[in-house]
């Protein structure tokens, strides 16, 4: 771990931060605890919830100030995403593709056009985004992606088709990753273009119906010979795309990492609550040492997950490249709340198996955070590569 004690810190101030926070922690305890049921059964988050969340700012998280959002450092926004894995993370995903990478590319390699035109509405919640990377056959390989933008004059007529995309159904706008530059494969070929979902030729297809994270909403994006003018490309250079969104993805895989460590820290308190209380053989369940060791194995690598994205936010805040701490977080993490919250499962028994009780809803939720942004293999191959990169200097 790196010196706690010096860190650079952008962000808002300490009293500011501490006061969100503390709203957050309420909105989430009063307001969306309550409706963890009603959003799993009806696969829906109410639009009342929706415009509670713009009016605490929530889709301006991550968005600079003067763009109109907070502009939170990356440690106060893991704090707040960990506030949020407190409960369904339905409720987090109606704003997270906003502040993650729906923003994020524009604010990090937009022109100061693309930044003035979008950053505000989307920091208000007018403008909801969504990212589309993801298609039929291109998943973890993502470079293959085959959606082509073919230049005509000074636009580009987008045509492909991208799947699993998070909040489409909602989406004011998507950030589409398409093969712009024909002579160049893979990665060096794709461009980040900001499309307005309501322009001709695009539909979405059904909501997917999913195992968990009822009322996070996906679907595909298809796109039919969709015009897109040259300058809403990112940063305005072609093919750079797919760098912008592996930049934006370190500071992406540090937030689910950090949603991963507040998951758990419910499970565990809801097992241990259940533990006291539970009676078998005459005596607590909690007094038992089989229990004990599973309540204790989850305390420990929650710490530790919690421990690895305090640090690796401090380094990014310090402008070391986090590729592989990111991973790392994002792996061990993800990893983690699924033994913790099948751990929660069996302490629970035959109770934790039942709908009532809602721990089978976490377990089912939390299987999400091991496949997407990555999954724990592509998350290892980032790893090793980075380590064999940073052994040969
Ligand atoms: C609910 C949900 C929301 C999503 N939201 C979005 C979104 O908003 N935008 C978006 O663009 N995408 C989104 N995705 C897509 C997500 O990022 C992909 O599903 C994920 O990257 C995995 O791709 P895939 O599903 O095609 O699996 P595949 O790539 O087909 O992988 C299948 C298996 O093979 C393994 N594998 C693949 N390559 C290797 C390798 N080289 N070595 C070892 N193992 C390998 C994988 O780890 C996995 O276990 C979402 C997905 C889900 C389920």
């Amino acid at each position: 771990m790196k010196d706690q004690q010096t860190p650079p810190r952008p962000g808002v101030d300490d009293e500011t931060f501490a006061g969100l926070l503390a709203q957050v922690e309420r909105f989430v305890s009063e307001r969306l605890v309550p409706l963890e049921r009603q959003v799993d059964e009806n696969d829906e988050v109410p639009g009342e919830i929706v415009e509670e969340m713009r009016e605490l700012g929530l889709f301006g998280l991550s968005i600079p100030q003067e763009y109109g959002g907070i502009g939170l450092s990356v440690g106060q926004e893991a704090e707040i995403a960990k506030a949020f894995g407190w409960t369904s993370p339905a409720f987090r995903s109606v704003f997270g593709s906003t502040i993650g990478i729906g923003s994020q590319g524009i604010v990090m390699d937009g022109t100061p056009e693309q930044k003035q035109e979008f950053l505000p509405r989307m920091a208000t919640g007018e403008l909801i985004g969504s990212f589309c990377l993801t298609e039929p056959e291109a998943g973890s390989d993502a470079a293959s992606l085959r959606t082509t933008a073919l230049r005509e004059g000074d636009r580009y007529l987008l045509n492909g088709t991208k799947r699993f995309i998070t909040n489409a159904p909602r989406a004011g706008v998507f950030t589409v990753m398409a093969r712009s530059e024909m002579g160049e494969p893979g990665a060096r070929g794709i461009s980040a273009f900001i499309v307005d979902a309501d322009w001709p030729g695009i539909s979405l297809g059904k909501p997917d119906r999913k195992m968990g994270q009822k009322g996070a909403l996906t679907s595909d994006v298809v796109f039919d010979n969709v015009e897109v003018p040259a300058e809403r490309i990112i940063g305005g250079h072609p093919g750079r795309g797919f760098v912008t969104a592996m930049k934006v993805l370190d500071r992406g895989r540090l937030h689910i990492a950090a949603l991963c460590t507040g998951t758990a820290r419910r499970l565990i308190s809801e097992a241990l609550a259940y533990s006291a209380g539970r009676k078998q053989f005459g005596r607590p369940i909690g007094e038992f040492q089989l229990i004990q060791a599973m309540l204790a194995d989850s305390e420990a690598e929650c710490y530790a997950a919690e421990c690895m994205v305090a640090d690796a936010a401090w380094r990014y805040e310090a402008g070391e490249d986090i590729t592989q701490e990111a991973s790392c977080c994002k792996m061990y993490a993800s990893e983690m709340v699924g033994r913790v919250a099948d751990r929660a499962v069996q302490i629970f028994g035959g109770a934790g198996y039942m709908a009532e009780y809602g721990i089978e809803r976490f377990y089912r939720d939390v299987r999400l955070f091991r496949l997407y942004e990555g999954t724990t293999q592509i998350q290892q191959l980032i790893i090793a590569r980075e380590m064999r990169k940073r052994q040969s200097g």
